[in-house]
């Protein structure tokens, strides 16, 4: 028998990874020109060639003991300050290398940074629509996620809302931007506001509350938009950053944590974050993509094949009669579902073998979201089945 509350996950177990599967058959099925997969966010643009180069390097003219051995739980020291360089040079932060913790990806990242903060009832906030792996990441250390929606005119926070939720029990605030479903990047003036707000409900019941950004499509960001750093807003911020997209490598499993020296208890989180690494049996973040990413800090994402992407499936479905919001940053649209159980709107779509994950899957009924990091003739020779699928709920007309 195994453990009541892995049944429960199991049971709610991601609908984006089912659809992933479904799409897998179905491309076995049907050809795989013929499915239109907009299930999963893996990105089809390759890693740049500056990684492979370094990749190559690395294995020649380093030394293995170096390259594969363990090292400190919260990885190579030369990494973790070519990192901190990197941010500070870009964002004109002071950070220094006991202020970067290597880890796992961003999933690995969130895991330990709960882990560390999280006894069990600890409230964390996040606004919903959200990535869905979130419920688990938070539940896996018996924390309690608190869902705020946003304004759905615009996907932007509901600040309001946000101060009517914190209570002595929150522990943090998780924030996504640019976000994973909806694509919003939130302007300077959001991150002042909810900085404001945080700050007052700290002081209300004198606790810390950690803003926790989890920044794995910080690059990926189109028309000139700016993604501000979330640490100079607000000293208890924690940001979680991962290679995943902005590099290309989701499979590597490599990203880091910044935990500043300003935010509260910093040493102290430093050094639990670091067991918690350890403990949780990630033990430290892949050792060749370490030294990989102390070469590639600098390396810069190609964001006008996403941004081509982005225009025509936004164009089209708007053409075709569907409303969403253009979004300015990741490779996501969040669209609105012509009827009310979009559940029922996925199913029809899977007709004209298009795949489309229910807003649900991000707490959030009544949309779905399409991942466009697909390649543009896929964008292209959907559209058409997006014209039908709309034709048959009277869109477009
Ligand atoms: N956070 C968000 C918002 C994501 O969209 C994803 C992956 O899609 C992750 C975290 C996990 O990223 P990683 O693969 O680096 O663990």
């Amino acid at each position: 028998m195994i453990a009541k509350k892995m049944e429960e996950m199991v049971k709610g177990s991601s609908a984006i990874r089912a659809m992933f599967e479904e799409g897998k058959k179905m491309a076995a099925q049907y050809g795989a020109e013929n499915v239109y997969d907009f299930s999963l966010g893996n990105p089809n643009v390759p890693a740049p060639p500056q990684v492979k180069e370094a990749a190559q390097e690395i294995l020649e003219r380093e030394d293995p003991l170096l390259v594969h051995g363990y090292m400190s739980n919260s990885g190579y020291e030369d990494v973790r300050a070519a990192i901190a360089g990197s941010l500070n040079r870009r964002f004109g932060t002071a950070f220094h290398e006991e202020n970067i913790l290597m880890t796992v990806g961003a999933a690995g990242g969130l895991n330990v940074i709960f882990k560390t903060l999280l006894n069990p009832g600890d409230e964390v906030i996040t606004f919903s629509p959200y990535f869905g792996e979130y419920r688990s990441y938070v539940s896996n250390f018996d924390g309690v996620l608190v869902e705020v929606p946003v304004d759905m005119e615009t996907f932007l926070p509901d600040l309001a809302r946000l101060a009517a939720a914190i209570t002595e029990k929150t522990k943090a605030l998780l924030v996504n931007t640019p976000n994973n479903p909806t694509g919003v990047v939130y302007p300077e003036e959001t991150i002042e506001k909810l900085a404001e707000v945080l700050e007052e409900k700290q002081r209300e019941f004198g606790t810390s509350i950690y803003l926790i950004s989890d920044e794995p499509y910080r690059e990926l960001v189109y028309d000139g938009a700016q993604v501000p750093y979330l640490t100079k807003y607000y000293k208890n911020t924690i940001v979680g950053y991962s290679y995943s997209k902005s590099l290309s490598l989701p499979g590597e499993r490599i990203g880091y944590l910044v935990i500043p020296d300003e935010a509260d208890d910093s040493a102290l989180i430093i050094g639990a974050a670091n067991v918690a690494n350890r403990i949780l049996g990630y033990v430290n973040a892949p050792s060749l993509f370490q030294r990989v990413i102390a070469r590639c800090v600098d390396v810069e994402t190609d964001v006008a094949y996403y941004d081509r992407n982005r225009s025509a499936l936004y164009e089209g479905l708007v053409k075709a009669g569907f409303s969403c919001v253009k979004p300015q940053g990741a490779f996501y649209l969040f669209v609105k579902s012509p009827v009310e159980n979009e559940k029922e709107f996925c199913e029809a779509a899977k007709k004209y073998h298009l795949l489309l994950v229910p807003g649900s899957s991000f707490g959030c009924p009544g949309f779905v979201r399409l991942a466009y990091c697909v390649s543009y003739e896929t964008i292209v020779n959907a559209l058409p089945k997006f014209a039908r699928l709309a034709g048959e709920y009277g869109l477009g007309a």
